[in-house]
């Protein structure tokens, strides 16, 4: 899943993302409300995190102008205690759920869960294909008995969009088939019948489901 956090308080923003990936979410973060929308306005996200006072735009208006735009990203709101008005004002704009600050990082991730969820936002923790299933907690493929670690390595989606859409940085390029070439390898130490396949000039597929 795929997190935005718009929050002009750095080390704040960076807490979050940190808890976050640690749950492994993706993350990015905007410092401000302009930079925020812009990133928003993408609707690649599936799920934002948005705080109202920000510097140059606040986060009500970053919010009123999604929903106009059309943009339906779930949105909660991080709201300072003294900003009643605001909540409201912030359900009324479209915002799916607020938090006070200060928050728990346990509080900030069943709220997440809750309002994905709601939206039917799909959050399969362990995915399954064929005879394998991927426990993305623990970062491990899982097939019958034998597991095996996938490692800390993360292949961001801008390296398989240039991978598969081109891309003129022949190490990003490289970077992937390297991934996909540890991954097959993990996959023949699992004996699963789960195959990597390559479709020319299109990406990767997995085949071999029964
Ligand atoms: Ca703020």
């Amino acid at each position: 899943m795929n997190v935005l956090i718009i929050e002009d308080e750095v080390g704040l923003a960076e807490a979050v993302a940190a808890i976050l990936r640690s749950e492994r979410y993706q993350t990015d973060i905007a410092n401000d409300g302009q930079t925020g929308l812009k990133m928003a306005l993408t609707g690649e996200y599936d799920c934002i995190l948005l705080d109202i006072m920000l510097p140059g735009m606040n986060g009500l208006d970053v919010l009123s102008y999604l929903r106009v735009k059309e943009i339906e990203t779930p949105v909660l709101l991080l709201t300072a205690r003294s900003e009643t008005d605001d909540k409201i004002k912030g359900l009324d704009c479209g915002a799916d759920d607020y938090l006070t600050k200060p928050f728990s990082m346990g509080e900030l991730l069943a709220r997440i869960r809750a309002m994905t969820r709601r939206r039917g936002i799909v959050q399969d923790i362990n995915p399954k294909y064929g005879d394998i299933t991927l426990d993305l907690k623990k970062g491990e493929i899982i097939c019958g008995n034998s597991s095996v670690a996938l490692g800390s390595q993360i292949t961001t989606k801008e390296q398989f969009v240039s991978k598969i859409w081109g891309s003129n940085d022949e190490s990003e390029y490289n970077n992937v088939e390297v991934y996909i070439s540890f991954l097959r390898k993990k996959l023949n130490m699992l004996r699963s019948s789960v195959q990597i396949k390559t479709r020319r000039g299109i990406g990767y597929c997995l085949d071999g489901a029964k």
